[in-house]
C-alpha cells in the first residue's frame, strides 16, 4: 500500500512506535507506520542457537564505526517490532529513585523533568498492553503500583527454585522478574530460552505481537514494511515538519502528515534528525540545543557463569529471577551499584563464540553445571558520549561511565555466589558493539537550551514532531528500558490525541 497523506506518520514499529500507535489508534486519526524491516518469518533458524549466536543469522547487513573509525556490525535488529523481536522480555519499571538525581562513586545523574508518580499510571497501562507476568511485594526496591500485574509470574524451573532458596538463605531478596512471555506457547514451538532468540509469534509479548497488533485492530491504522525513512522535510522557516521522505522497493516516496512521530531507535532517530539538516536548520532538526546525538547511554553489562561441580542445572529458560539488593546502595551503605538478573540459559552452542578454542561438546558438559547471570549498572549521561555522522557513516562514540560501581557490583556478586555454593564465578563484560540498551540521544528536559524535546516528547523546535523511542530517556537507570519506553509512548499518544482534538477546535499546541 502507498499513501501520501496521513494525520500522523510514525517512523519505526519497535517498542516506542508500536506502543504509541496502540495508544493513539482508538482516536480514529489516520495513522501510517513506516517500518524499514519486514515481519520476522518463522524458519528452523529461529530456534537454532548455532544460527543465531554463531552465524549471526538475524543480524543486520549494516556497518557502524567506533570513535577510532573501526567498523563493526551492530546488534541492532530491523524487523517489524524492532529490537523487541529478540529481547529478553524483562518488563521492569524504573525505580522511583531513578527519577531523582542519584550520586554514584563516579558521578551524579541529572534526574528527570518529572517524578515517578507522573509515569505510574502509564506503566500500569504498558503492563496491561504487554501482558506482563510478575508478582508484587517480593522486590524491596519496588516502586508503588496502583495496578497489579495482569498475570502471575513465569514459573521457576526446579533448579532455579533451588537457586532462589540458596540466594535467600544468604540474605539476598530474589524476586520474580516481570516478564512478557507466555511460557507454554514459547516452549510448544521449541525447548529453548527466549532471551536473544527471535520471536516468531510464539509467545513473546513484543512490540509486534502486542503493541502493533492492538493498533492494527483499528481500520484507521496501516503499516508499511520495507519503508526506510531517509529524511524529514520542513517548511521554509524550518518550523513545521511537512513531509517524511522514505525509500520503498527502489522508489523514493514522500508522505505529508500533520504530526510526525519519530521512533527509529536511539541511534537511528538521532541520525535521521542530523541527516535532515536544511538551510533553515543547518545543525539538523530539533537541534537548536546542539544536543541531538549526545548523551548516548547503553548500560554497563557483564555476563557471569557461576559453576557448581555438584549441581546440575537442567533448566531450559532459567530467566525468572532478579536481585536488586545492590540497587539503592552497595549493601553496606555506600553508593548504588545496579541490578542482577538471570540470563537465558547458556548452552555450549551459545558459549562457543566466546571460547572458540573449546569443543562445543565440552562446553555443553560445562554449561549443564552453570547458572548464568547478567549484572547491569547505570551508564551516566555525558555530552561527549554520542552518535554522529561522518559523511554517510554512522559513528558511535560511546564513552562508558560509572565503572567503579559496575566493578563493585561484579565483586559483590562474586562474593555472594561463592557463599551460595558456586566456587567458580567467571565473568565477561559485554561487547561494546552491542547497543542493545541504547538510549538518551534526543533527551527530554524542561530547558530547550539543554534538551531537544520536552517532557512529553514534543520537539522544542518543531510543534508537530514527537520523539517516542528510547532516545528520550534522560537517564538509563540500571533496569531494562522497554517498559519505560512503552509507558512514555502511551503518555505521548495521549498528548497527540489532545493536539488533534485541539486542532479540530482551533487551539494551538502547548509544551507540557
Ligand atoms: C538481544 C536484546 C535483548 C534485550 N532484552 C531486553 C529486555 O529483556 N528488556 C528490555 O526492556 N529491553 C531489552 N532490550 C532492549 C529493547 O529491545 C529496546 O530497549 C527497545 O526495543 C527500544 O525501543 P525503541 O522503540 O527505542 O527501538 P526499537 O524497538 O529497536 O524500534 C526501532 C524501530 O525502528 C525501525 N527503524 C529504524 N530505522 C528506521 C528508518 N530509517 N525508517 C523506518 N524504520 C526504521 C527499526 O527497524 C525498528 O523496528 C533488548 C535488546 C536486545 C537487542
Amino acid at each position: 500500500m502507498k499513501a501520501d497523506q496521513a494525520d500522523v506518520v510514525v517512523i519505526g514499529s519497535g517498542m516506542g512506535g508500536a506502543s504509541f500507535a496502540a495508544g493513539l489508534a482508538p482516536s480514529g486519526a489516520r495513522i501510517v507506520i513506516l517500518e524499514r524491516g519486514e515481519r520476522l518469518a518463522d524458519s528452523p533458524h529461529a530456534r537454532d542457537p548455532r544460527a543465531i549466536f554463531q552465524r549471526g543469522h538475524y543480524r543486520p547487513q549494516e556497518t557502524w564505526h567506533d570513535a577510532a573509525g573501526v567498523p563493526f556490525n551492530p546488534g541492532n535488529y530491523y524487523y517489524v517490532g524492532g529490537n523487541t523481536k529478540l529481547y529478553g522480555a524483562v518488563l521492569m519499571r524504573y525505580r522511583a529513585e531513578d527519577f531523582r538525581p542519584i550520586a554514584y562513586a563516579d558521578g551524579e545523574t541529572p534526574g528527570w523533568p518529572f517524578a515517578y508518580e507522573e509515569l505510574e499510571p502509564w506503566y500500569g497501562r504498558a503492563e496491561a498492553l504487554y501482558h506482563v507476568r510478575g508478582r508484587l511485594g517480593e522486590d524491596p526496591t519496588e516502586p508503588p503500583h496502583s495496578t497489579s500485574y495482569p498475570f502471575p509470574p513465569v514459573k521457576d524451573e526446579p533448579a532455579i527454585a533451588d537457586l532462589r532458596g540458596r540466594l535467600a538463605r544468604e540474605g539476598l531478596h530474589p524476586f520474580s522478574l516481570p516478564l512478557g512471555v507466555d511460557i507454554e506457547r514459547w516452549l510448544e514451538r521449541g525447548k529453548t530460552p527466549w532471551d536473544a532468540f527471535p520471536d516468531t509469534n510464539a509467545g513473546k509479548m513484543d512490540a509486534e505481537t502486542c503493541g502493533l497488533a492492538s493498533a492494527l485492530e483499528h481500520e484507521n491504522v496501516s503499516l508499511m514494511t520495507g519503508a526506510r525513512v531517509v529524511r524529514l522535510e520542513t517548511d521554509a522557516a524550518g518550523r513545521r515538519i511537512e513531509r517524511v521522505v522514505y525509500e520503498s522497493r527502489g522508489e523514493t516516496l514522500r508522505i505529508a502528515a500533520d504530526i510526525v512521530v519519530l521512533a527509529a531507535g536511539a541511534v537511528n532517530s538521532a541520525i535521521l534528525l542530523l541527516v535532515s539538516a536544511n538551510a533553515a536548520r543547518p545543525n539538523g532538526l530539533a537541534n537548536a540545543s546542539g544536543q541531538v546525538g549526545r548523551h548516548f547511554m547503553n548500560h554497563n553489562l557483564t555476563a557471569s557463569i557461576a559453576v557448581s561441580p555438584f549441581r546440575v542445572n537442567d533448566s531450559v529458560y532459567q530467566k525468572t529471577i532478579g536481585l536488586n539488593d545492590f540497587y539503592l546502595d552497595d549493601g553496606r551503605g555506600g553508593p548504588p551499584l545496579g541490578n542482577v538478573q538471570m540470563l537465558g540459559k547458556v548452552s555450549g552452542a551459545i558459549l562457543k563464540p566466546e571460547l572458540r578454542w573449546a569443543p562445543e561438546a565440552a562446553l555443553d558438559i560445562l554449561t549443564r553445571r552453570t547458572f548464568d547471570f547478567l549484572f547491569m549498572s547505570e551508564d551516566l549521561p555525558s555530552p561527549e558520549s554520542r552518535v554522529r555522522l561522518d559523511g554517510s557513516r554512522v559513528i558511535l562514540d560511546w564513552r562508558p561511565s560509572n565503572m567503579t560501581a559496575h566493578k563493585l557490583l561484579v565483586a559483590r556478586m562474586r562474593e555472594a555466589l561463592r557463599a551460595a555454593g558456586f566456587p567458580l564465578v567467571l565473568t565477561k563484560p559485554f561487547d561494546r558493539r552491542t547497543p542493545s540498551h541504547q538510549c538518551g540521544t534526543i533527551r527530554m528536559g524542561s530547558d530547550p537550551s539543554r534538551a531537544p524535546v520536552g517532557p512529553d516528547g514534543r520537539a522544542f523546535d518543531h510543534p508537530n514532531l514527537f520523539v517516542v523511542d528510547a532516545s528520550v530517556l534522560p537517564t538509563s537507570a540500571a533496569v531494562n528500558p522497554s517498559l519505560t519506553v512503552a509507558a512514555l509512548a502511551l503518555r505521548a499518544a495521549e498528548r497527540v490525541r489532545a493536539d488533534l482534538d485541539n486542532r479540530s477546535a482551533g487551539v494551538a499546541p502547548t509544551q507540557r
